[in-house]
């Protein structure tokens, strides 16, 4: 059924606790954690608890979780005192997209480049 858990969603184990992660907010309905493999030196990870393979996929069916993701991305920068970030929903694989459960990244920290790809 839409929105529920995969088992071999490595995202949908950080929620359940199965795989662990350095988590730095909680909302009812999302998870803000360090990503593993930094690329600034704020990398967040916020996702939401319900399984969908993009934002926007999570967007189309439940557009409430995805405006708690939206703010709570913003809430979390400003938890680690950023002013200044890059909020980047990467879709599809040719994008980057390596984890199908929707999630945005948050980059900040330095100046980041100024092109968007
Ligand atoms: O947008 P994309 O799918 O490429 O991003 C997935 C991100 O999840 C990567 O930046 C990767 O480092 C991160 N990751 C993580 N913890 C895991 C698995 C992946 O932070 N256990």
């Amino acid at each position: 059924m839409a929105g529920e858990p995969q088992a071999d969603c490595v995202f949908c184990k950080i929620v359940s606790g199965d795989i662990p992660a350095t988590v730095v907010r909680r909302s009812g309905r999302t998870l803000a954690f360090r990503d593993i493999n930094p690329q600034a030196p704020t990398h967040l990870l916020v996702i939401p608890h319900v399984h969908y393979a993009n934002a926007a996929e999570l967007a189309a069916a439940e557009p409430e979780i995805a405006a708690e993701l939206l703010a709570e991305a913003g809430e979390a920068a400003r938890g680690e005192g950023l002013e200044s970030y890059r909020l980047i929903f990467n879709t599809g694989a040719d994008s980057g997209q390596t984890v199908f459960h929707a999630h945005v990244h948050v980059l900040g920290g330095r100046k980041l480049t100024e092109g968007l790809v």
